[in-house]
């Protein structure tokens, strides 16, 4: 039932991406189907006229002129069935690439769509990336399949009616001869995807050394600690073990395979014997040996190729049941059905109530009991160690994750109820693992605020050139060949590469580019020099007056421009107050910022 899903989902997605071509193909496929038919039942009229004419005493002259017109009938079908090859080659081809990329358009909405834990968990990973390798080409594989079997299905019919005039016993025969092919087929077919299942999730771990070795970002240290020779060690004995599997497999898929086409060989033999014995009897003429020979030897070949259209039908429907699987996995962090508004201009109020999280297949809970309310306007700082949960907060706070249990509420509204577009509208966000597009700097820079994803606007290089001024990089942004239009990154030529720092203000410029009520910035000046901190953390203040913002930082200076200090331990707030009050508590937080200082002073 699953399968029949599959197939009847693939036909709808076909249908989707390609409608006229698969008209098209429809066409091409029934003529391609009867044409050979015919050409088989013209051989069978001309051998029987030739026949007449050897055994005739009257002039041959009106027959031979019949097999003429027969024979030139015969070579305008075989010119048409392969001008309908030809064209239905290229038909199905341009098909197929349509198919793909609307099926590759299909996999990147879906990839959008799905939750976040998808992508940082490997156990949903593996399904993922299942889903995104073999989708694209899937369906169309499956559809050719498809249309290859109603091909040797249309031929096959008419041979088997044929055949049935003869002898029931001869049709029984080629049935016969094809059981077994199909049964093995089937039978690897399933054996197969289940293999690929395992051999993926190996792959995916051998591709992972393969990057490695092969890209940007591990270079470095590669070459620092000679690990080239170690991981390339590590990629072989991978490959070497899926190679292997994959060898016993295929071998003995080919013995069964071999076996099944000895036992086809000898049916063949055995209805052959039973036609010649018909014609020696006189029950046959020499037109109709060749017609049922030639008949039961196609017959076997469309079977044939009918049981490896079935059982690759049959394979590929396993994998696109897959995708079809991924493509209806609902996010869990998703719209409620009566999403509430906010009132406009939001407050910024943000209020945590008895939040425990787990993040999913994880037993431990990373923030447990967190309770808090941030006032409209005011700067928090979160601080923590390195595991406390900060990010992980920040996370929840912008809905990338749901609370495991309690309710975080945005001017007194649960955060789940309010329309997700318009939740993540509210956050400029800086995370600390921030990204690097290789795109132009201009681009980096407006990829933050959707009105300026169109260079057309009006005012587009100059609220680039603006932003970049208040962060700091606008020197830099000069010195690059082409300015703002600079391409960034090493991925293609004429990329230019920033350095670290100069890569975290054109994260935070996109960030302020967003101009949203609610601010946060996650290690925000980790890379960059005090003198780029303090620039950045001035504009920071002008920013955030009447917005409510949350700065997450190691460096207890940026801290103290807090309005208040959380502290995060063990995944629960420990103390909270103003810098002076936490100071006077002497507790983590003082502990903290003595540590630091201490070290400044020493
Ligand atoms: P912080 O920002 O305070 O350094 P995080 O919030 O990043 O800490 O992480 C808190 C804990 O959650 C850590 O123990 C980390 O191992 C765990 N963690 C972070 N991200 C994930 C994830 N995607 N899946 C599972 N555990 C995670």
């Amino acid at each position: 039932m699953q399968r029949f899903l599959a197939l009847q989902a693939t036909l709808k997605l076909v249908w989707q991406g390609s409608r006229y071509w698969t008209v098209i193909n429809g066409i091409l496929l029934l003529l391609q189907g009867i044409l050979p038919l015919g050409s088989l039942y013209l051989t069978k009229v001309i051998i029987d006229r030739l026949s007449r004419v050897q055994n005739t005493e009257n002039s041959p002259l009106n027959v031979l002129q019949e097999i003429f017109v027969f024979f030139v009938l015969a070579v305008f079908l075989m010119l048409l069935l392969e001008a309908c090859n030809a064209f239905g080659k290229w038909v199905s081809e341009t098909q197929g690439q349509k198919v793909t990329d609307y099926v590759q358009g299909l996999l990147h909405e879906k990839s959008i769509e799905v939750d976040l834990e998808y992508y940082e968990n490997a156990h949903y990973y593996d399904a993922l990336h299942q889903a995104q390798q073999e989708a694209p080409y899937r369906p169309s594989i499956l559809l050719n399949r498809l249309v290859g079997l109603l091909q040797n299905g249309i031929s096959l019919t008419a041979i088997v009616i044929l055949l049935f005039s003869l002898h029931w016993g001869v049709t029984g025969l080629l049935f016969l001869a094809i059981m077994p092919l199909f049964l093995i087929r089937l039978r690897y077919s399933k054996k197969f995807y289940h293999h690929w299942k395992n051999w993926i999730v190996q792959e995916r771990r051998a591709n992972y050394f393969s990057y490695l070795l092969t890209h940007e970002s591990a270079a470095k240290e590669i070459r620092l600690f000679e690990l080239g020779p170690y991981f390339n060690r590590v990629f072989k004995q991978l490959r070497r073990q899926i190679r292997q599997e994959k060898y016993k497999f295929t071998l003995k898929r080919a013995v069964a395979e071999f076996l099944t086409q000895c036992w086809a060989i000898l049916t063949i033999f055995t209805a052959l014997g039973f036609i010649i014995y018909q014609t020696a009897q006189g029950s046959m003429t020499l037109g109709s040996l060749v017609l049922y020979y030639q008949a039961f030897q196609r017959g076997q070949g469309l079977l044939r190729e009918t049981v490896r259209n079935f059982a690759s039908l049959y394979e590929n429907s396993l994998f696109v049941n897959n995708f079809i699987q991924f493509l209806n996995i609902q996010p869990k962090v998703a719209d409620s059905p009566q999403p509430k508004a906010l009132s406009q201009p939001i407050q910024g109020v943000i209020e945590c109530r008895e939040v425990w999280f787990n993040y999913p297949h994880h037993s431990r809970p990373v923030l447990t009991e967190i309770n808090c309310k941030i006032k409209a306007g005011e700067t928090v700082a979160l601080v923590g160690e390195n595991g406390a949960g900060k990010t992980t907060l920040v996370k929840l706070l912008c809905r990338l994750y749901d609370p495991s249990e309690g309710q975080i509420t945005l001017d007194g509204v649960d955060l789940r109820e309010i329309l997700l577009s318009s939740l993540r509208e509210q956050f400029s966000l800086v995370f600390q693992d921030y990204f690097r597009y290789h795109l132009t700097v201009a681009d980096n820079i407006s990829l933050g605020n959707s009105r300026y994803f169109n260079e057309s606007h009006t005012s587009y290089y100059q609220t680039i050139q603006e932003i970049a001024q208040k962060v700091g990089i606008d020197r830099a942004i000069q010195r690059l060949p082409h300015q703002d239009k600079t391409l960034l990154g090493t991925e293609f030529a004429e990329g230019e590469e920033l350095s670290i720092g100069e890569w975290q203000k054109i994260a935070i410029a996109r960030c302020f580019l967003r101009n949203s009520p609610i601010v946060i910035l996650d290690e925000p000046t980790s890379a960059l020099d005090p003198e780029s901190e303090a620039e950045i953390l001035h504009y920071f203040q002008q920013l955030v007056q009447n917005r409510t913002a949350i700065l997450i930082s190691h460096r207890l200076s940026t801290v103290k421009l807090a309005d208040r200090i959380f502290v995060l331990e063990n995944g629960t707030i420990s103390e909270q107050g103003t810098h002076e009050k936490l100071m006077a508590k002497n507790g983590t937080y003082a502990r903290l910022f003595n540590t630091q200082a201490q070290s400044y002073r020493d």
